[in-house]
């Protein structure tokens, strides 16, 4: 998605010059997100692709791909089916690999790519009962739509509640019984410590020795930004490619952007390293705008989104429920606002099932609105 943003990048100055996209993926650019919401419901895969004018954009496409080498000296990089390939500015949008539960994990799809969601489609066709290991976005999208088409789903994670690290109690009990409403199964605190298939179907056993059978398992644990190839070019890297506000790594005609970029942000005193689509999209094109000589400083602070059945979500900042979390609610668990504070400074709002209004959220945080009292923020968005 991040390559894909920067070729329009690079187009709205540069309209001649070549451009190569090399990808280990063998399908052409497309967007995650609808992989765990919308393909389930209403969207088509004929939708997803970012866009379909790589040709007439003179691009030339290498799916299937990957880069094995970079090396800054002599402005190259090596593909791993033996070419080599020259460049006057590159851009790192590696993304990140999923991180494993542990060793081989025979038949566990570890969901990320387009592959993955027609591997799990097909399972599904045939009553499979699905085990979802992890209750982060993906986790949980997953859970809900799948349950939605009537799949059996079970679903475990190490927290104590489900969304835990994100929602206040009140909010992620009420979402456990909207899940559980939907059938979804909540093996709360439950760790996996191993995974075998057995007779055709997968064995998870938990650290208190207890184990659970599925006919498919499905992981969604988290990423692992794609560093190793410029750490091997001897790049800056960090918990990411480090980038500066122009998105320039340390080293000058090498640009990182998207999941696999730390970058700072002049509000914070601290990196981040965001695994959103509105990053990827505003980060990449401004990657490619400066690759093609605009010199622009990133200043956007990224929103997310997520989709729970009838609930949707955006939210910008930090969202982290051991902050103070003041909830302003419209209706409870159907429409209102969760503002984040630190020290009665706002540095997070989730907009829930209230939509329009993120500009209004990025800029009390960016301007770091801080009251005496949370009461102060009834009705500043959202409500009329
Ligand atoms: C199922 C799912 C649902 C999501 N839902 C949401 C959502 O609701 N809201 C939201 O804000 N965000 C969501 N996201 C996150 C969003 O999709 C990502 O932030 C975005 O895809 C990041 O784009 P990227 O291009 O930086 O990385 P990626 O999309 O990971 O792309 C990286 C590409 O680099 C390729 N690559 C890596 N190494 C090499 C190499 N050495 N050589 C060649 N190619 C290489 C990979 O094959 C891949 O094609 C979701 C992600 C997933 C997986």
């Amino acid at each position: 998605m991040t390559a894909s943003a920067a070729i329009g990048g690079i187009r709205r100055n540069d309209k001649t010059g070549a451009i190569g996209l090399f990808s280990s993926d063998r399908y052409p650019p497309y967007n995650r997100p609808p992989l765990s919401k919308k393909l389930w419901i209403d969207e088509r895969l004929e939708d997803i692709w970012c866009r379909s004018d790589f040709a007439s954009l003179g691009v030339t496409e290498h799916l299937t791909t990957s880069i094995t080498h970079l090396d800054p000296n002599t402005h190259s990089v090596e593909d791993d089916k033996g070419g080599t390939w020259t460049y006057g500015k590159l851009l790192l949008a590696t993304g990140g690999s999923p991180r494993r539960l542990s060793g081989q994990d025979p038949g566990v799809v570890y969901f990320r790519n387009l592959d993955d969601y027609l591997k799990v489609y097909q399972a599904t066709k045939n009553d499979a009962h699905v085990v979802i290991v992890g209750a982060g976005f993906i986790g949980s999208e997953l859970a809900a739509v799948l349950s939605m088409r009537g799949v059996r789903v079970t679903m475990v994670f190490p927290e104590t509640h489900l969304l835990a690290s994100r929602f206040p109690r009140d909010l992620t009990k009420y979402l456990e019984q909207v899940y559980q409403q939907h059938g979804v199964q909540l093996l709360a605190g439950h760790k996996v410590t191993d995974v075998e298939r057995r007779g055709g179907q997968s064995v998870l056993t938990f650290g208190d020795g207890t184990s659970l059978t599925g006919d498919l398992v499905v992981a969604g644990i988290g990423l692992k930004p794609n560093t190793e190839l410029a750490d091997k070019a001897g790049i800056e890297i960090g918990d990411g490619i480090l980038v500066n506000a122009q998105l320039q790594t340390s080293v000058g005609d090498i640009f990182a952007a998207g999941d696999v970029a730390s970058f700072r942000l002049p509000h914070l005193s601290h990196r981040l390293r965001l695994e959103h689509e509105d990053n990827a999209m505003v980060q990449g094109r401004m990657a490619g705008e400066n690759m093609a000589g605009a010199g622009k400083s990133y200043l956007h602070l990224p929103f997310f989104y997520s989709d729970l059945y009838t609930m949707g979500y955006e939210a910008v900042g930090t969202i982290d429920s051991q902050l103070e979390v003041y909830a302003d609610w419209t209706s409870f668990g159907e429409e209102g606002v969760l503002y984040y504070l630190n020290n009665r400074q706002v540095v997070g709002v989730v907009n829930w099932n209230v939509w329009d209004s993120i500009p209004a959220a990025r800029q009390l945080i960016t301007e770091g609105l801080t009251v005496d009292h949370p009461k102060e923020l009834k009705g500043r968005i959202g409500s009329p």
